[in-house]
C-alpha cells in the first residue's frame, strides 16, 4: 500500500546537501548562517559546506578565497557547527580544483586544515575556464571540437581520482552546462572514467545546480549516473548553492533520478572517511 501522496512527504530530513558556497569565493551570497538556516527550513538533517579552495595555478578574485582567508573560512563554520549543533549537523569540506602540475601544492592546501570530504571538481581544460560564462571565455568554445573537450575533462576526471586527493568528484558532466553536447558517442570513455573512480574510491554527487544552467539538466545526465552506478560508485547530493535559497533545491528529483538507475542510498562523510549510508 502506498501511502504517500507526493514525494514532499519522502522523509527528506535524512538527506545531506554537501555542496554549498560562502560569500569568500566573491560569487556567492548569504552568510554561513543562512545557509544552515535553510537547511533546516528545508528538513535536512545535515549539511556541508564547500566552498571554492583558493586557486593554486592563478590568482582568481570572485572565483573562490584567498590562502589569507582559509583561517576565516574555517573559523565561520566552526562558528555555525557550535551554534545549530542541536538541530542539524554541519559538516566542514571543500571544492578544489583538479589542475595537472598542481597536485603536490593542492594536497599541501587540503591537508593544512581539516576537513569532512573534499570534492575534486574539472573547470578548467588546457587553463580554459569551459564553464565560465564571461562572454570572452565563453567564446573559446567556438574554437574547440565539441567531442575534444568532452574527451579531455573525461582524462581530467581520470586523472583526479586517481590522485587521491579528493572524495567525491563535483558535476561530473559539466561540459555540458551551455548545452553543448558531444556529437559522438562516448559510452566507452565514460565507462572508463567509472571504473577508474570505483578503482580509487572516489564518490560523485548529483548536482542540482545543473537545472538552473542552459543545460537545464542535473549533473551527471540520466545515462551518464546509470554507468556510474553500475560499476558501483557511490553517491552524495548537492545543490552546489551560491545563495542560502538553494540549499537542497530539487532534492527530491536528484532521489528520483538516483532511485531510477538503481541507487539505493547516499552518503555522508566525517573527517574524510565514510560516515554514514543513509537509504533512500
Ligand atoms: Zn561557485
Ligand atoms: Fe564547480
Ligand atoms: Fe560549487
Ligand atoms: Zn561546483
Amino acid at each position: 500500500m502506498d501511502y504517500f501522496v507526493s514525494n514532499a512527504i519522502i522523509p527528506s530530513m535524512i538527506y545531506a546537501d554537501y555542496h554549498m558556497h560562502t560569500p569568500l569565493c566573491g560569487h556567492a551570497i548569504g552568510t554561513p548562517e543562512e545557509y544552515v538556516k535553510a537547511g533546516i527550513k528545508v528538513g535536512l538533517k545535515e549539511v556541508g559546506f564547500s566552498d571554492h579552495a583558493p586557486m593554486l595555478h592563478q590568482r582568481m578574485p570572485g572565483v573562490t578565497m584567498t590562502f589569507d582567508e582559509l583561517p576565516q573560512y574555517h573559523q565561520m563554520i566552526e562558528d555555525v557547527q557550535k551554534r545549530f549543533n542541536s538541530q542539524i549537523t554541519v559538516k566542514i569540506g571543500i571544492e578544489a580544483d583538479f589542475i595537472p602540475g598542481y597536485e603536490t601544492k593542492t594536497k599541501a592546501l587540503i591537508n593544512s586544515y581539516n576537513y569532512d570530504y573534499i570534492i575534486g571538481s574539472v573547470h578548467f581544460i588546457d587553463n580554459w575556464a569551459f564553464d565560465d560564462p564571461n562572454p570572452t571565455v565563453k567564446e573559446y568554445w567556438k574554437i574547440y571540437d565539441v567531442n575534444d573537450v568532452y574527451r579531455k575533462y573525461y582524462k581530467l576526471l581520470q586523472q583526479s581520482a586517481k590522485s587521491g586527493l579528493f572524495d567525491i568528484i563535483g558535476h561530473c558532466d559539466l561540459p555540458k552546462k551551455f548545452g553543448a553536447r558531444p556529437t559522438v558517442d562516448l559510452t566507452r570513455e565514460i565507462k572508463a572514467t567509472a571504473k577508474t573512480f570505483k578503482d580509487c574510491g572516489v564518490a560523485i554527487e548529483i548536482n542540482t545546480a545543473g537545472l538552473y544552467k542552459p543545460i537545464g539538466e542535473m549533473y551527471p545526465a540520466p545515462n551518464c549516473l546509470k554507468i556510474y552506478q553500475e560499476a558501483g560508485v557511490p553517491l552524495t547530493l548537492g545543490s552546489d548553492a551560491h545563495s542560502p535559497n538553494d540549499v537542497g533545491r530539487d532534492f527530491d528529483k536528484a532521489i528520483a533520478l538516483a532511485k531510477s538507475v538503481g541507487y539505493s542510498e547516499v552518503l555522508t562523510f566525517k573527517q574524510r572517511k565514510i560516515d554514514q549510508r543513509i537509504k533512500m
